[in-house]
């Protein structure tokens, strides 16, 4: 490994949210390195679901992105809706767009983390970006208006300095220690997450709808069930962490007898797994935190970033990426580098593109706790349509999603 005296950027971590920066640098024709501890393809324990919001903000870095991925359907299977289930077992079948068809451009995709991350490292190739993987961030050191770091390439150590640090080093890494003062991750703001991979699951959606199955027994949290290609499923369940640590909760023993369920026994008879059971956390965003110091700015899962009712976070690791590309290149125009200026200059910015859709999911990370409520919302949604294509107009709309908050959105309901 050969490494430079110093760089004006360094991106740690190149998952969708250091790919991204590395994209929109190059862009910009900014030299940057790129490092991450694992080498390309690797894989990352997931859902797998691309939602349309992956494809809004990817298209910023790869415009034809949603056509390349309808013409990859071995390895990107299109999805057009979501099955909701409700505690009491009601089922309501919700397309992403109302009035959508398999001739649509189909709204979301589901595509397994080895795969889609590597088409995104394999994007950020460019004379701009110096990519080297095996390269573990192990130790960032403030000096004067500069930062040292500490990276780990087998068993040799080598140091580097930049102006700036982006960390896209998720949910394991350590930029986040780095820029939060080394607090812990608060629990009501983390969930615990687990998957595996099958074969041989029968029931679906015609149409491919992902499922989210809301449990009495795993509650806020939900198991899930995702068709892929060539006969593949995801299946996995989340749970607040506060939960699992306050009921000592045994994950992979709920997940197993969750299959035995009567709802599951039939669809999975046939079903084999592909995988362990494998488990990794996800850093919400229902919490306030720091996304950035002098010369550091976090991103992705190490800026807590995922939807907190959801659980989704790519897409807004793509969209942090390029807003701390944004910020970075500003820096280096007015030679700034401090806390304040990234404040200005991403902190706020990223509130003010993902803070309310932020909120909206912590409302209804809330309101899950009441099994009536949505008990009722499921069985409203099963019956009437008019109302099933107002919850499809919510997945883009995110003032109409946070109508669910509102006390007279129920009361409306009920009464027609
Ligand atoms: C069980 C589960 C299910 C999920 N399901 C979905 C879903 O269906 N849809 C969705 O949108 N989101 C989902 N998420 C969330 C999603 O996985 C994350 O939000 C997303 O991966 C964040 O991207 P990232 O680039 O910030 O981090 P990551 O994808 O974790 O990438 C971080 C990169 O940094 C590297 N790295 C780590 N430490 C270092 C270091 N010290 N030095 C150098 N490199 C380092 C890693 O090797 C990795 O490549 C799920 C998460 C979990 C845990």
């Amino acid at each position: 490994m050969i490494l430079e005296n110093e760089y004006e950027v360094i991106i740690a971590g190149a998952g969708p949210a250091g790919a991204s920066s590395s994209i929109f640098l190059s862009q910009a024709g900014i030299k940057h390195l790129l490092i991450d501890k694992a080498e390309f393809p690797r894989d990352k324990v997931c859902g797998d679901a691309l939602s349309g919001k992956v494809l809004s903000h990817l298209k910023h870095a790869i415009p034809d992105v949603a056509a390349k991925f309808a013409q990859n359907q071995k390895d990107y299977l299109p999805s057009y809706g979501v099955r909701f289930v409700a505690p009491n077992g009601k089922q309501a079948d919700i397309p992403f767009l109302p009035n959508i068809t398999k001739d649509s451009p189909p709204p979301g995709f589901i595509s397994k983390r080895i795969d889609f991350d590597n088409f995104l490292y394999n994007n950020t190739s460019s004379d701009f970006a110096i990519r080297i993987s095996n390269a573990e961030l192990t130790g960032i050191k403030k000096e004067n208006d500069i930062i040292q770091l500490q990276i780990k390439n087998g068993e040799t150590i080598y140091h580097t300095k930049t102006k700036i640090l982006i960390g896209a080093d998720g949910e394991r890494g350590i930029s986040h220690k780095y820029v939060s003062g080394g607090s812990k991750r608060d629990l009501e703001a983390f969930s615990a997450g687990i998957r595996a991979y099958y074969t041989g699951i029968a029931g679906y959606h015609e149409m491919n709808y992902i499922e989210l199955h809301f449990l009495p027994e795993i509650l806020p949290g939900y198991f899930w069930i995702f068709p892929m290609a060539n006969g593949v499923s995801n299946v996995g369940l989340g749970i607040l962490s506060s939960e699992v640590s306050k009921h000592h909760l045994n994950l992979k023993k709920i997940f197993n007898d969750i299959l035995n369920l009567p709802q599951f026994k039939g669809r999975f008879a046939n079903a084999k797994p592909e995988s362990q059971i494998q488990g990794w956390g996800l850093p919400l965003g229902n919490k306030y935190v720091k996304r950035s110091t002098d010369n550091v700015i976090l991103t992705g899962d190490a800026a807590n970033l995922i939807d907190p009712f959801t659980g989704e976070g790519i897409g807004n690791a793509i969209l942090s990426g390029r807003y701390a590309a944004y910020a970075a290149i500003k820096a280096l125009e007015n030679k700034i580098y401090t806390e304040a200026f990234f404040k200005e200059h991403y902190d706020t910015l990223i509130k003010q593109k993902v803070g309310h859709e932020l909120k909206v999911g912590s409302t209804l990370l809330k309101l899950c706790r009441y099994k009536f409520l949505f008990n009722f919302v499921v069985n409203k949604a099963s019956r009437n349509k008019e109302f099933r294509d107002t919850i499809s107009c919510m997945f883009a709309n995110i003032d109409l999603r946070s109508k669910f908050g509102n006390p007279m959105f129920y009361l409306r309901m009920l009464f027609g």
